[in-house]
């Protein structure tokens, strides 16, 4: 038999992530191919990453997209801050917390665990009880926007407290970029990574990345060498540094840069904190249909993101078969519950371009339709 073009059906994509693409980022995607090295692909670079220091407001110099998803801006975070031996906390309150630990132990590090509750924020007073208990931790590391959970950490209090014990921070932002109040320079934040296919609206599989002038000289005084030859920075700076003649390291995806370009144009058009403020009203509006109808919220409200939103499934409700029929009658996605949370929620995500009115009021319709 041969087989034919793939023509993927037409979805709404309000579940965990990937969210829906800006029809803008699928067309900058489809534009002609030119080599990496190539004089206007360099310029598009240099562009590339003055709009992600806009994104992730900081002017750190070392700030670039890896060429691959945000499990691979985690692994160059940790794979570049820590060496064998190195005391690392890791604050656990959700399946990402969970990664981190597991980056920590392949780098040979020591992870001392802050276990938190899932569904909740990290709590900065049972980091401090950790760091009083362990005066020689390097970093600190927690998840802000806890894809798992719906769970919002105060990145502000904790890179304050990592700070006043001498620990440098690792921040996964992969859902909060774009998303949520994030300040890479005003917080202190010394390691940070993100993911395209979020709050960007981009395609997946890149994750943007932004180190500290902190965490660069750590990472250019290590006494061993980055055990993993794509993702060590001192490498990858001959072709994101500043100021340097770019040198082959690897093929840069360049269709998928092209993409990234396009998504932080259109980010800087509304304006970041306007895009903050969009996220934080359809949240606000789709909670308000979701008790309307009956259902209630996991995460209390002080702690929830806007964009991921933790719905309880009712009793004697098939959450399987719900979303299974939204799917199919709707062509509209939502999430399960992952970990702790298999079988018990859903999570409706509310992500970059698919946070609009029109996406609320459709899945409160189809949610309901499909219940009764
Ligand atoms: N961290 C968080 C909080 C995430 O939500 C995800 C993906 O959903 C990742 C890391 C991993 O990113 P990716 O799936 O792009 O590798």
């Amino acid at each position: 038999m041969t087989i034919q073009s793939f023509h993927p059906p037409r979805r709404t994509l309000m579940g965990p992530g990937p969210s829906d693409v800006y029809p803008r980022v699928t067309e900058a995607l489809a534009r002609p191919t030119i080599g990496h090295l190539d004089p206007e692909f360099v310029r598009m670079m240099d562009e590339i990453k003055q709009l992600l220091q806009f994104a992730f407001k900081t002017e750190n110099p070392l700030t670039l997209p890896v060429s691959a998803p945000g499990s691979a801006g985690m692994e160059t975070c940790f794979a570049n801050l820590v060496e064998p031996g190195d005391k690392v906390i890791v604050c656990i309150n959700g399946v990402f917390g969970g990664r981190m630990k597991e980056n920590v132990e392949r780098c040979g590090g020591e992870a001392i665990i802050v276990q938190g509750e899932w569904g909740r924020a990290v709590d900065p007073a049972a980091v401090e009880e950790t760091l009083n208990a362990h005066s020689d931790a390097k970093i600190v590391a927690f998840v802000h926007a806890e894809t798992s959970t719906g769970a919002r950490s105060d990145a502000k209090a904790l890179c304050a407290l990592a700070r006043q014990y001498n620990c440098l921070t690792i921040v996964d932002a992969v859902t909060s970029l774009g998303g949520s109040e994030l300040e890479v320079d005003a917080w202190g934040i010394d390691a940070i990574y993100s993911g395209t296919q979020k709050c960007l609206s981009c395609v997946p599989g890149l994750s943007p990345v932004s180190f500290s002038a902190k965490a660069v000289e750590k990472i250019q005084n290590r006494q061993t060498k980055v055990q993993s030859w794509f993702l060590d920075l001192n490498l990858v700076m001959g072709y994101w540094g500043q100021g340097v003649k770019r040198a082959y390291h690897h093929t840069a995806p360049v269709n998928a840069l092209y993409a990234l370009h396009e998504s932080l144009v259109i980010l800087q058009e509304e304006g970041l904190e306007n895009a903050w403020a969009r996220h934080q009203q359809h949240h606000n509006a789709l909670v308000a249909g979701l008790e309307a109808i009956g259902m209630s919220m996991v995460v209390p409200a002080s702690e929830r993101l806007a964009q991921l939103n933790l719905v309880s499934v009712p009793e004697g409700v098939d959450e399987a078969a719900v979303r299974a029929q939204l799917l199919a009658d709707y062509n509209l996605e939502i999430g399960a519950g992952l970990g702790d949370f298999a079988g018990k929620v859903w999570r409706i995500g509310l992500m970059g371009c698919a946070a609009t009115k029109t996406n609320v009021l459709f899945c409160l319709g189809a949610l309901e339709t499909v219940m009764n």
